[in-house]
């Protein structure tokens, strides 16, 4: 029943963390309750690890920040844990302390402006991922400093994609799509064998359009692009992902980072990690990552890849050029 003629996907979209969420299995015993467990599953993760919804574990986290530790779940710690790897290995420049700057910032959002320099400057005391102290043993997660909060809106699509992915697969199924705003789970191969084609989107263009699509099979393909979220105020565009330092969004060049993995948290992470970097780090950074590739798009159009993302990218927009 599983001839790959046959095989019509079966898809659900949600909505969920700000972000539009499409899953299609390639698999015609896929049904509606699978779906239903893969909304219970977002929602679980959602009521752990969100910033804004009071009853989630981190809010809980946040608003105890000064007074007093909270036990979490074992998912919510190991999340933590691994993002301040990223902070420990970037000096800070991924940033999960950084709750303070997203939510003055408000990108994405509607009426976002830029905020008061001296509420930034405020902001920006409260942001040493330093502060954040994590008990193995209770499980229990204590902010040093009153008003400092925890943010994982950088990797947090990246641990529900890898999420959804286990699901499926103890479900019994190989190939599937997930998508969490363009951070791309493409499991297993398409049906028939073949590889996946993802569209690697042009940051200058609408939604849609690409520069060129990746052939992948089995691989997680995460964006971060300054077209994700963002305001415009007198001409200059302000996106969402900050420089700690300042408190000011980045600003160096780059339109788009995607990076193709094995598990997406990481590639999640990487992703925001790299745009921060810059690309010149960025490479630098990509090259002791084992098994990971990365492509930067920078506003001049220029292509700056890993020779493995080369050797995956299918370019067809030639206003596009390489530069390494
Ligand atoms: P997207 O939200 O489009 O998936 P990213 O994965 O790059 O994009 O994450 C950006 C989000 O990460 C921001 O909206 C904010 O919540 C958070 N963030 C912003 N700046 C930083 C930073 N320097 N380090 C870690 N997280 C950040
Ligand atoms: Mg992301
Ligand atoms: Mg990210």
């Amino acid at each position: 029943a599983n001839d790959h003629e046959s095989i019509k996907p079966m898809a659900e979209t949600f909505f969920i963390f700000d972000t539009v969420v499409n899953v299609k299995i390639y698999d015609n015993r896929a049904t509606r309750e699978h779906f239903n467990e893969i909304e219970a599953l977002l929602k679980d993760i959602d009521s752990k690890i969100s910033r804004t919804l009071e009853s989630s574990e981190i809010y809980q986290v946040n608003v105890n920040s000064g007074k007093s530790a909270v036990k979490v779940s074992s998912e919510t710690f190991e999340l933590v844990i691994k993002a301040l790897d990223y902070a420990k290995r970037t000096d800070g420049k991924f940033n999960p302390a950084i709750g303070n700057l997203v939510t003055l910032w408000n990108i994405g959002h509607e009426n976002a402006k830029v905020p008061d320099a001296n509420l930034i400057e405020a902001a920006r005391t409260l942001n040493d991922y330093r502060l954040i102290d994590l008990n193995q043993d209770t499980q229990e997660i204590y902010l040093q400093k009153e008003g400092m909060a925890i943010d994982l809106g950088s990797i947090g699509k990246g641990y529900a994609a890898d999420a959804i992915y286990d699901y499926l697969q103890e479900q019994g199924f190989s190939s599937a799509i997930i998508d969490l705003g363009g951070n791309i789970y493409a499991m297993g191969q398409k049906p028939g064998g073949k590889m996946w084609n993802i569209g690697i989107q042009d940051p200058d263009k609408n939604r849609g359009n690409s520069i060129g699509t990746l052939q992948v099979e089995d691989k997680t393909v995460v964006t971060s692009g300054i077209y994700e979220r963002f305001f415009i105020e007198d001409g200059k565009l302000y996106q969402h992902i900050l420089d700690p330092e300042t408190g000011y969004p980045v600003d160096n060049g780059i339109s788009s980072v995607t990076v193709v993995t094995k598990h997406s948290t990481d590639a999640d992470a990487l992703s925001t990690t790299l745009f921060v970097l810059g690309i010149e780090e960025g490479l630098k950074f990509i090259e002791d990552t084992p098994d990971t590739e990365a492509l930067f798009i920078s506003k001049e159009q220029k292509l700056y890849a890993t020779s493995g993302f080369k050797n995956m990218l299918n370019k067809t927009n030639d206003s596009y050029t390489f530069a390494n």
